[in-house]
C-alpha cells in the first residue's frame, strides 16, 4: 500500500517501486489523501480536481497499480485537525487490504520535508500502526524492511 498526499507524489517518488512490486505479483494499492484542487494555474478548483484525478488514474494504470483509493480530503488542509479523520480512513483501509508493506513520506529525509500534506500523510500512517489496525499478518513492514513501531 502506497499512501500519497497528492496525485503526482507516488509516481514521482516511488513509481519504480510500485512497478517492481506489481511485477513481482503483489497487488499494489495507491491511496491519495487530498483532492488536489489547488494544483493548477487558471482552472477552477473543480476542473483542477477532475483533471488531477484523471491523470492519477492514467499514471496508476501505467504503473500496474491494482486499485486507487481517493480519500478526497481538501488540498493543503492535512493539518492536525484533518489527521484524525485521515487516521480513521487509513485504519479502515489497513483492515480492509491487510498490506504486507507500506510506503509513504519520510519526514526525516535529507531533503527536509515541509509540505503539511506530506507530513500529515506520514503521521496518519505512523499513528495508524499504533492505534489498532494490526492484522493477522502482524505489523506491516516499511519498504526498508524494518517493522513499523
Ligand atoms: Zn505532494
Amino acid at each position: 500500500m502506497v499512501i500519497e498526499a497528492h496525485a503526482d507524489d507516488a509516481a514521482l517518488w516511488c513509481g519504480g517501486l510500485m512497478l517492481k512490486w506489481a511485477g513481482e505479483g503483489h497487488r499494489v494499492i495507491l491511496v491519495r489523501a487530498t483532492n488536489d484542487e489547488n494544483d493548477s494555474v487558471g482552472l477552477s478548483r473543480e476542473e483542477t480536481a477532475r483533471l488531477n484525478r484523471e491523470q492519477l488514474h492514467q499514471a496508476a494504470g501505467l504503473l500496474a497499480v491494482a486499485e486507487v483509493v481517493d480519500l478526497d480530503f481538501q488540498d493543503a488542509m492535512l493539518t492536525d485537525l484533518a489527521r484524525i479523520p485521515l487516521r480513521e480512513r487509513l485504519i479502515h483501509l489497513y483492515r480492509l487490504y491487510r498490506p504486507y508493506a507500506t510506503c509513504t513520506f519520510d519526514p526525516y529525509s535529507v531533503l527536509y520535508e515541509n509540505n503539511q500534506d506530506h507530513l500529515g500523510s506520514h503521521q496518519g500512517r505512523a499513528r495508524r500502526v499504533g492505534t489498532g489496525a494490526l492484522t493477522a499478518r502482524g505489523r506491516p513492514r516499511s519498504v526498508d524492511g524494518h517493522q513499523q513501531r
